[in-house]
């Protein structure tokens, strides 16, 4: 009887388990493939419908191209009323986070419960970037790198956490860099502590700069997306709303400027709730007020998921560049290269609002235009709409080429800036940059390349001629026009580095 009773209570227990941890069941991940401006505003209608509870996951450029959406087990039997071709990526959602905490129990969260226990725990890298490690754990991690220093906490977060943040260089200018500000979006983290560990040993970066890194700004939130009863796919903090059963604040639109402008949400319910007032998040405020109290930073990066997207202000507004634009976007551009040559991987690049879409209360535009760093970035890291699963679920073994070609962007923007900065030019080699990475080269293979010159005079025309401001001139050539016709990117968004390579590659003889 004592054992049948036993077996009962832990079938139970398990039920129980399994019921407070599948609220995903049934939900998919459809990719839409927005061709056109009706598309476009067929599948942004069908997100502003609270009833379907569309959940948005993914950008791409100008909004054409592939968007991926989690749709709730209970909207699936209308997808196809939205009218947007679209593929199903993931039939059972469940299933890819039943998974991934799996892979979590037999792995990070022994480590974490380890370290919690006071246990003495070995820290290496080999073990820290084979799975999604606990904040704490990469706290820990960060700490005990090679130069690093712990400073004092830069405030709390709403349920009491510490917000840690390390300092490493000696350099004169400042640098701040941090993940999860978005609690879901779990690469970002982990590319921050890998980021962290090649730049340690970056002796020439680490003359020029003193960095500061906070691994997890959104700490509450990245723990709830962990827990076995939490909510994997949170991506506010966990302030509660009065009134509303949801829980969170969007702190990336929560700064104070444009507090509440378009591209934010005044819904609780919202992924991009703005909060009930500007800084109501103590998570968006702890970053402000380290950035305004660090003396001499001159850069910044909020590091996301998913899209492959390399920004900068504004965001809150389309109209118009900053005066800071062309600077920019070269760092820009002189990053994405760097990501190219490292990993294959194209990222676009421009400012926020163009490249993605408006969206109000952000931090790099709260930090560039009402602290004044210039060199202000946000990345949308690995993966891109060429993978095939739930994005926000890279397998672990991203973490590491995420982390790659993070690194060699960093090295790219900062050595820019410096040479910006100092007068001085920028280094032509990444001897340092990338210890224990792959080599960075900044040559394209022999197969594609075109001749020197060609590539000088398309890429002179491509840019000076054809090109304005990141955008295509519609006086431009028929060839360049063939281009814009294979990749609307170069048209539509952003005239970048990767459509000169493409007017270089097939148009030798381009005349604008
Ligand atoms: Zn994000």
């Amino acid at each position: 009887m004592k054992l049948a009773a036993f077996l009962a209570l832990a079938l139970t227990t398990a039920a129980c388990v399994l019921a407070s941890d599948s609220r995903y069941s049934g939900d998919q991940v459809i990719r839409f493939d927005v061709a056109s401006p009706e598309d476009q505003a067929a599948l942004q209608r069908a997100l502003n419908n609270d009833a379907l509870g569309l959940d948005l996951w993914s950008h791409s450029g100008n909004k054409i191209g592939k968007i991926d959406v989690r749709v709730p087990a209970t909207s699936v039997p209308q997808i196809s009323n939205i009218g947007v071709a679209y593929k199903v990526l993931v039939q059972d959602l469940q299933q890819v986070v039943d998974a991934e905490r799996e892979h979590m129990g037999k792995n990070s969260e022994v480590l974490h419960n380890s370290l919690m226990s006071g246990e003495p725990v070995q820290l290496a890298a080999a073990d820290i970037f084979t799975d999604w490690q606990s904040y704490e754990t990469l706290s820990a991690y960060i700490g005990g790198l090679p130069g690093v220093t712990q400073l004092p906490s830069i405030g709390k977060t709403y349920q009491g956490r510490d917000t840690n943040v390390f300092k490493f260089g000696t350099g004169p200018y400042g640098i701040v860099y941090h993940g999860g500000i978005h609690a879901r979006e779990w690469i970002s983290p982990a590319t921050a502590a890998y980021v962290t560990t090649q730049l340690v040993n970056n002796t020439e970066l680490l003359s020029k700069f003193t960095f500061y890194v906070m691994p997890v700004v959104n700490p509450d939130g990245y723990a709830y997306t962990r827990a076995a009863n939490g909510d994997r796919y949170h991506r506010k903090n966990m302030q509660p709303n009065p009134g509303s059963s949801c829980i969170g604040t969007d702190p990336n639109r929560n700064f104070d400027i444009a507090w509440s402008g378009p591209g934010a949400s005044g819904s609780a319910c919202s992924e991009t709730y703005y909060g009930p007032s500007a800084f109501s998040t103590p998570e968006s405020t702890n970053i402000a007020n380290f950035v305004k109290n660090t003396p001499n930073v001159v850069g910044y990066v909020d590091l996301h998921s998913y899209s492959e997207l390399f920004m900068f202000a504004n965001g809150y507004t389309c109209s118009g560049q900053v005066s800071d634009y062309a600077t920019l976007f070269k760092g820009a551009e002189l990053a994405v290269d760097a990501i190219k040559a490292t990993s294959g991987h194209s990222f676009k690049y421009g400012d926020i609002c163009n490249t993605i879409y408006q969206a109000s209360g952000g931090s790099v535009d709260y930090i560039y235009n009402k602290l004044g760093v210039k060199y202000s970035y946000t990345i949308e890291l690995r993966p891109n709409s060429a993978f095939g699963n739930a994005g926000f679920n890279p397998p672990v073994s991203e973490i590491i080429p995420s982390g790659q070609e993070t690194t060699a962007a960093f090295v790219a923007v900062w050595n820019y800036v410096y040479s910006q900065l100092s007068g001085t030019p920028v280094p032509t080699t990444t001897s340092n940059a990338t210890t224990a990475t792959a080599p960075v080269s900044k040559t394209t293979s022999a197969a594609t390349k075109p001749s020197s010159s060609t590539t000088a005079t398309a890429a002179a025309c491509a840019h000076n001629v054809c090109a304005t401001g990141g955008k295509l001139k519609a006086s431009c050539s028929a060839c360049a026009r063939a281009i814009c016709a294979k990749d609307s990117y170069c048209c539509n968004t952003s005239w970048d580095s990767t459509c000169v390579r493409e007017v270089a590659q097939y148009c030798p003889d381009v005349t604008c």
